[in-house]
């Protein structure tokens, strides 16, 4: 089983970064996400002492949360369809992929009807590719203002997904821009705006978005792959 193993090298890692760009390892918040795996699987993820989940389909996650119970945080990191909130909301933990008002206005009218106050994420598409969900840079205050009217949600920072490539450069610099973003918008006051989370960085760019001010990484293939 080399779980065990790609997580302790991925801890260190991430500790390795952290400690480049002037933090610690507790610093970040590692999601393993769990999408194509197993229950199973999952569980072997748990025993490593990780606490955070991610899923990327309602329909995939829905049976794992009935699996592993109330154990973990779950978090949503696919497109979410409006007509799949109200399944998810009672559990789930943090939503990192908000891609529209729309889903926006669901999820906080969700939240409402089940009694808590959901935090999310606002998902950008900093690349401006235009097969990436998510909002564009210039567009998130406007839509911070937007937000600010809904009741049950909290805005709790930014997710990112960098460009597929393998120029270091680039990456970077999609980093450091999503990453000033968030420090600009930290200083925006509003009473359901609450910017903690910096979410980006995979299995094959995460040091690089450690480097640049990520404070929470997805990783899928480096923990399940031998
Ligand atoms: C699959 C996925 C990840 C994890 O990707 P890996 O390259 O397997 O680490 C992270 N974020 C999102 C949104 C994903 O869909």
């Amino acid at each position: 089983m080399p779980i065990k193993e790609n997580v302790e090298a991925i801890r260190e890692r991430i500790a390795n970064a952290a400690k480049r760009s002037g933090r610690k390892a507790e610093d970040i918040t590692l999601v393993a996400v769990t999408k194509n795996q197993p229950v199973s699987l999952v569980k072997e993820v748990l025993k490593m002492g990780i606490g955070d989940l991610g899923e990327n389909k309602s329909q995939e996650l829905l049976p794992k949360q009935g699996a592993v119970g109330e154990r973990v945080n779950w978090h949503f990191i696919g497109h979410l369809q409006r007509n799949k909130v109200r399944y998810i909301i009672p559990f789930i933990y943090l939503i990192q992929s908000v891609d529209s008002i729309a889903l926006a206005q669901e999820i906080s009218k969700r939240a409402k009807a089940c009694g808590k106050v959901q935090d999310i994420l606002l998902e950008i598409n900093t690349s401006g590719e235009a097969s990436k969900h998510g909002f564009a840079p210039r567009d998130v205050f406007s839509v911070l203002n937007e937000v600010n009217t809904l009741s049950n949600i909290t805005v709790k920072g930014l997710m990112t997904m960098a460009p597929f490539t393998d120029d270091v450069g680039l990456l970077r610099s999609h980093f450091a821009k999503t990453k000033e973003l968030f420090d600009n918008l930290t200083r925006v006051e509003a009473s359901n705006v609450d910017m903690r989370y910096l979410s980006m960085g995979m299995t094959n760019d995460f040091e690089i978005a450690i480097e640049e001010g990520s404070n929470m990484v997805r990783i899928g293939t480096a923990i399940f792959t031998p």
